[in-house]
């Protein structure tokens, strides 16, 4: 098929595109460059000996989508494009809500005009808020806590709402649980920019000394050693599952937990890490970060009955990868 990829030379927009390559299909690449780099597609090239064709584009702009969906002829667009940072969203509201609810509004806009069937959406475990473990698609969705968890909801029902007058769309929201990790060739990974936000960043930055010690975020959360639980999830994984998730898509909408299954604690991915890659990670507790939960995994039974997906790759060659693209990485 030939995909339209929006994002994707973001973190897991540029992995799901070496995985789109890898199982036959075409894409095309439209990002804005305002969270990645242009030479990540320089290194998918590298990875898969293929060309992609790369536009710098601002999804939420119609002019210039029109003129992409002119040129193109596409069966699907794998929507990635987005902003992600949670507290930035607290402080810049106006952005997030316009940049991820106008960018599927356009886009899905423009699919309807062309006659591209196919939408998968990056959605995130978020949208369950605080519900019981694991979390399960049927589940009520709880309001979160800032404006980034609330543009994926509104993002999600916006796609329904599409959907339910527009019985030929075939749409698929993913839910992300935790994505870590990198390309087992190093090559490419998740870079933010200044200090990072999320913690397997923050760990691999600690192991090279570019930060003096992790802050683990509280210790008295109500699990296995007080520190919270989450669903890591390898981001090669990840990309598979929407390569899957793309090859099953049937009219209407299908919502998808992606994740393992199983939670890990902070101190348990940090030892891990230092177990991996014998390296130590000096860490110190401190308060709770406003906004967290104690708890996030998935129940992975839907996307394993329904796509027959499930992970292959286990919390060592997430901390492995993570490390191995850290080490190799230049500014
Ligand atoms: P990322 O920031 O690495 O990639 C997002 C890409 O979108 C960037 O390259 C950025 O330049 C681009 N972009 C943003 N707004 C754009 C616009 N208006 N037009 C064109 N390009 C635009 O983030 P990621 O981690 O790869 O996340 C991809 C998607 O998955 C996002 O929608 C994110 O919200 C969602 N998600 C991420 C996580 C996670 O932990 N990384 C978890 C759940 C959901
Ligand atoms: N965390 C931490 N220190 C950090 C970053 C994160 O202790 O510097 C914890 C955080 O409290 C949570 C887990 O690590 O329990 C995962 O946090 P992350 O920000 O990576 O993902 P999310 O909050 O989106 O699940």
């Amino acid at each position: 098929m030939n995909i339209l990829v929006t994002g994707g030379t973001g973190y897991i927009g540029s992995h799901t595109s070496v995985a789109l390559i890898e199982a036959g299909h075409e894409i095309v690449v439209a990002d804005n460059l305002c969270n990645s780099k242009a030479s990540t597609i320089d290194r998918i090239k590298e990875i898969t000996g293929k060309e992609v064709t790369f536009y710098q584009v601002d999804v939420t702009g119609e002019e210039a989508l029109d003129r992409l969906f002119s040129k193109h002829h596409f069966d699907g667009v794998i929507h990635f494009a987005g902003l992600k940072a949670v507290g930035e969203s607290v402080e810049k509201p106006l952005l997030y809500y316009y940049n991820n609810t106008v960018s599927t509004m356009v886009l899905s806009k423009f699919c309807l005009k062309n006659k591209v069937k196919k939408f998968i959406f990056s959605s995130s475990a978020t949208v369950y808020g605080d519900n019981k473990v694991p979390f399960v698609e049927t589940m009520e969705l709880l309001p979160t806590t800032n404006p980034y968890g609330e543009t994926k909801a509104i993002s999600e029902r916006i796609l329904k709402d599409v959907a339910n007058v527009n019985p030929d769309f075939e749409v698929s929201i993913l839910r992300y649980f935790n994505p870590v990790g990198a390309h087992e060739s190093g090559l490419i990974g998740e870079a933010p920019t200044g200090i990072p936000n999320n913690i397997m960043p923050y760990i691999t930055q600690v192991a090279k000394g570019k930060l003096e010690k992790l802050k683990i975020f509280g210790n008295d959360y109500p699990t296995v050693d007080g520190t919270g639980v989450r669903d890591y999830i390898h981001v090669m994984d990840l990309a598979e599952g929407h390569v899957v998730a793309l090859e099953h898509l049937t009219p209407g909408v299908h919502i998808y937990n992606l994740g393992t299954g199983h939670g890990a604690s902070v101190l348990q991915l940090v030892h891990t890490f230092e177990e991996a890659n014998g390296v130590k990670i000096p860490y110190e507790i401190v308060g709770r970060r406003p906004g967290d939960i104690a708890e996030s995994y998935a129940d992975v039974s839907k996307a394993e009955r329904e796509l027959g997906w499930t992970t292959k790759r286990d919390i060592y060659q997430m901390c492995r990868d993570a490390w191995n693209f850290e080490r190799n990485f230049k500014e």
